[in-house]
């Protein structure tokens, strides 16, 4: 991973911004600029420099994963020496994310500083290195493909060892220890395993419920490997279907197949969404899209762009979203496809291959 080069580049934006110094404390971002993976941790960029403030839990861990970067240990919040530490080398004016930065925070900030200089001194950049982020260089890119294949065989590990009658946290559970057994550091959020009418629930983390002899079981599941998330759903089907159910999985999958084919450097993340949407709609079916089409991912799960309706931004070559249209009939079921889709020089390549045609179990 080329930190330098990231450090580089978010120090010159900043100064487009107007400040000289560039504080920054979401921990993604300190990992992302840095390497640094401790749970305490502030950033401070100024010219040339770049400080990493923590700790001594992290000493030996900040020395071994911020290479290049020279390290504060204090006993203090990583945020408080950062400030003080600020003045001390004479910045005027501190950038910092006002979108991660609690009012509680800024206010430690500020007393961090004397009364001379707190005035002037801490100015919202907004989230400018978290935009930074959306665009994914080539180690990063390496990473995720890693991380979605990893997803890939856990899902198609599962196919063989599910039936009617297992409960979801025991569908779950075994996908989750795959997923270590694979090298995964964790998984990127919360298991989903809604059966039954429970697919009704976009979010129906998994449960005793079993998986029933008929009906839909969605998974939406998620690894962490070598720092990066990864993200799929698929829907599956046990014993004999209701022509309802294949009509709407069939429109489900024309709808995430459209708006995959949608993805392009210079298309909009509203025309995306759209292109999903509007399969919903002639089908009768996009009041029950009660969602969004889709995220960026990487260090974080959900990360931008946004791909939602009438959204303005435009993709970019490097970027990596997700397309996840999904129907949910309250009390019967609910079908989501989702795929993580990167956005190349001229279109969009899928990494989570796996199968979507219906599968039934
Ligand atoms: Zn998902
Ligand atoms: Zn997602």
């Amino acid at each position: 991973m080329d930190f330098k080069a990231r450090r580089r580049k978010a120090m010159a934006v900043a100064k487009v911004a107007g400040v000289d110094a560039l504080l920054v404390t979401h921990l993604p971002d300190v990992v992302y600029l840095t390497g640094f993976t401790g749970s305490n941790g502030a950033v401070v960029l100024l010219g040339g420099r770049a400080v990493l403030f923590t700790d001594g839990r992290y000493t030996a861990q900040a020395k071994a994963e911020a290479v290049g970067v020279k390290i504060v240990v204090e006993k203090k919040a990583a945020v408080v020496v950062a400030c003080a530490w600020m003045e001390a080398a004479g910045v005027q004016r501190c950038g910092f994310d006002g979108t991660q930065t609690t009012v509680a925070g800024l206010e430690a900030m500020r007393r961090a500083v004397s009364g001379k200089v707190r005035r002037a001194m801490f100015e919202s950049v907004g989230a400018l290195v978290a935009r930074l982020r959306e665009v994914k260089d080539a180690d990063e890119i390496a990473a995720m493909r890693a991380a979605a294949l990893v997803g890939c065989e856990l899902f198609e590990g599962l196919l063989g060892m599910m039936q009617a009658g297992m409960t979801e946290v025991e569908v779950a559970g075994a996908l989750e220890y795959a997923a270590r057994l694979r090298g995964a550091e964790g998984m990127s959020f919360e298991t989903i395993v809604a059966s039954g009418a429970r697919s009704a629930l976009p979010h129906g983390r998994a449960t005793m419920a079993k998986l029933p002899k008929r009906g839909f079981c969605t998974l939406d599941f998620g690894v962490v490997l070598g720092g990066y998330c990864s993200d799929m759903t698929r829907t599956l089907h046990f014993g004999k279907a209701q022509p309802r159910e294949w009509e709407v999985y069939d429109s489900v999958l024309e709808a995430q197949t459209a708006a995959v084919a949608k993805v392009a450097p210079g298309v909009t993340a509203g025309e995306v969404d759209e292109a999903a949407r509007s399969v919903l709609r002639r089908d009768g079916l996009d009041q029950y899209f009660s969602h969004s089409t889709g995220h960026g991912v990487g260090l974080e799960i959900h990360e931008g762009p946004r791909i939602a309706a009438k959204q303005e931004q435009v993709l970019e070559e490097g970027m990596v979203i997700t397309i996840e249209p999904g129907v949910y009939l309250p009390g019967k079921f609910g079908v989501r496809i989702e795929d993580m889709v990167l956005v190349t020089g001229k279109g969009g390549e899928v990494l989570t291959p796996s199968v979507k045609a219906w599968i039934e179990l």
